[in-house]
């Protein structure tokens, strides 16, 4: 069984969310323009201290 969703809490990777059209965007790399829009997005995948 393979387990290949994208978590959300995920402390690997980034998950963003665009603030415009709040498309979302899994990436192991920094995201900083909305790839539908180009708009500003949120990373949704704050790192815990
Ligand atoms: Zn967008």
């Amino acid at each position: 069984m393979r387990h290949n969703l994208i978590d959300p809490y995920s402390p690997e990777g980034g998950y963003y969310e665009c603030r415009s059209c709040a498309h979302r965007e899994a990436s192991d790399e920094r995201v900083t323009a909305c790839p539908e829009c180009g708009s500003d997005v949120r990373n949704l995948a704050v790192p815990r201290e």
